[in-house]
């Protein structure tokens, strides 16, 4: 039961009143592509066309779609507490959680603060920084660090840090205080590496240079997602991680991970700071941590940061910032279906079991036409494509509409296609990805 999709094949009439994020509004409503409902591995789009997930949503579902146990657990939730306040109040769901994730955490980030968004857990981490340092009487670090080609959301926090200029400049003056290092990006040292890139750790280094401009002591964070995904999967070169990591120790700057992509399994180990073997101060988390099925986030904390704030000689309030639905009931009962499904199918050994097929299928496509170069990792994979020239994201664009009428769902980013199908996906639906993509691109112009 549950899922009861709208099954006419019709297109609605009521489209206008929806204004739809990141999207060309105009263009989507004269030509829109609704799906109405989904099972594992597929949605089923308006005109019953069977569609594969390339994208598991977006970068969400990653144990796949429709999942009954996750789907029966919201739904029991539902009817037994729906809400429930988080302030000076309390109900089992996000402590039993926390507890379950500091089990699964890389060691040290035991603490748990819950959003309902990566975007809101980005922010959250920011300003527990800033107020981590100034708990400890080191007021003076109010800086920011971010990088190019970031994307960590889009509250006033995210957009500062992050690197993409569309998303900032329309925006005002944002935070002040923020710099942001290079991104590690680059076509000609390193186009179609298989998986980590060779060149490029000193890039890192940039953050020395940004300490020396300013001074460490007014510096509070670095934040960077350990592999870029919104801006076309950029996997940090080896060895810049732990080098950022060695930085940030020697000046007392934390260091946040963004792993609202990167976590829970894509990557084929829990977290990114697990398949690196560099673990951050702070880290982000939304997206796999129900599986896309209700909205959640999280901030996973250092044990001296908590201890930092219950340590405060003020008695009271810790930390002065919340969210009405902070692990929010049905939130919370559906992250832990989700952690019991992970768990129960080895769904992150799946995917690591299945990175080397989907390295070697990725890769398979050097050569086909407008293709300048291919990353991988994990179970996530960039397609970077020529732009066509006056024309930038013109035919990244194209390749998507024709993925999609060929039944297949992908991502694109500019003229870069973006892959991170559910971690459930078996062979045959990889090489149907990379069949789909292959002849796609023969017949763009
Ligand atoms: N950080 C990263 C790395 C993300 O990829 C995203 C979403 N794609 C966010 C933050 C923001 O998450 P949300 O859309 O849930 O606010």
């Amino acid at each position: 039961m549950v899922n009861s999709p709208v099954l006419s094949t019709q297109v609605p009439t009521d489209l206008e009143a929806f204004w739809m994020p990141f999207t060309a509004n105009r263009q989507f409503k004269t030509q829109p592509r609704l799906l109405v409902s989904a099972q594992g591995m597929y949605y089923t789009s308006h005109d019953q066309r069977q569609i594969l997930d390339g994208t598991a949503g977006l970068w969400c579902v990653n144990a796949g779609h429709c999942r009954p146990e996750i789907v029966s657990a919201i739904t029991e939730q539902a009817a037994t507490l729906d809400f429930g306040p988080t302030f000076q109040m309390g109900h089992p769901g996000p402590f039993h959680l926390a507890h379950r994730l500091a089990q699964l955490t890389p060691p040290g980030l035991d603490y748990v603060f819950f959003t309902n968004s990566g975007s809101e857990a980005v922010d959250t981490a920011l300003k527990m920084a800033l107020a981590y340092h100034r708990q400890r009487g080191e007021g003076s670090r109010v800086r920011l660090i971010g990088r190019e080609r970031g994307y960590h959301g889009v509250g006033f926090g995210g957009i500062s840090v992050g690197g993409i200029a569309p998303n900032r400049k329309f925006f005002g003056s944002l935070l002040t205080g923020v710099d942001h290092l290079p991104h590690t990006h680059n076509l000609e040292q390193n186009a179609f590496s298989l998986g980590i890139p060779a060149w490029g750790a000193h890039l890192a280094d940039e953050l020395e240079k940004i300490v020396a401009l300013h001074d460490a002591s007014t510096i509070a964070a670095v934040i960077v997602e350990p592999v870029a995904g919104s801006t076309g999967v950029l996997i940090p070169p080896q060895g810049y991680l732990q080098r950022l990591r060695d930085i940030c120790d020697r000046h007392g700057i934390l260091l946040i991970f963004d792993e609202v992509i990167t976590g829970f399994g894509r990557l084929g180990t829990a977290f990114a700071a697990d398949y690196f073997g560099v673990a951050p101060d702070l880290m982000t988390v939304a997206k796999g941590l129900t599986n896309g099925a209700i909205p959640m986030g999280a901030v996973f904390a250092r044990d001296r940061i908590y201890q930092t704030f219950m340590d405060s000689p003020t008695a009271g309030i810790e930390f002065f910032h919340g969210y009405t639905y902070s692990g929010h009931p049905l939130a919370c009962a559906a992250a832990e279906a989700t952690l019991n499904l992970y768990e129960r199918d080895g769904i992150f050994h799946q995917a690591q079991a299945m990175a080397p097929f989907w390295q070697e299928a990725i890769h398979s496509l050097k050569g086909s036409p407008h293709v300048v170069d291919l990353r991988n990792l994990g179970l996530v994979a960039g397609i970077e494509l020529a732009s066509r020239p006056g024309q930038p994201g013109q035919r990244g664009f194209d390749c998507f509409q024709a993925c999609y009428a060929q039944g297949l769902l992908i991502r694109v980013t500019g003229d870069i296609i973006a892959l991170s199908p559910p971690l459930i996906i078996n062979k045959s639906q990889i090489e149907q990805i990379v069949s789909t993509i292959s002849d796609v691109l023969k017949t763009l112009d």
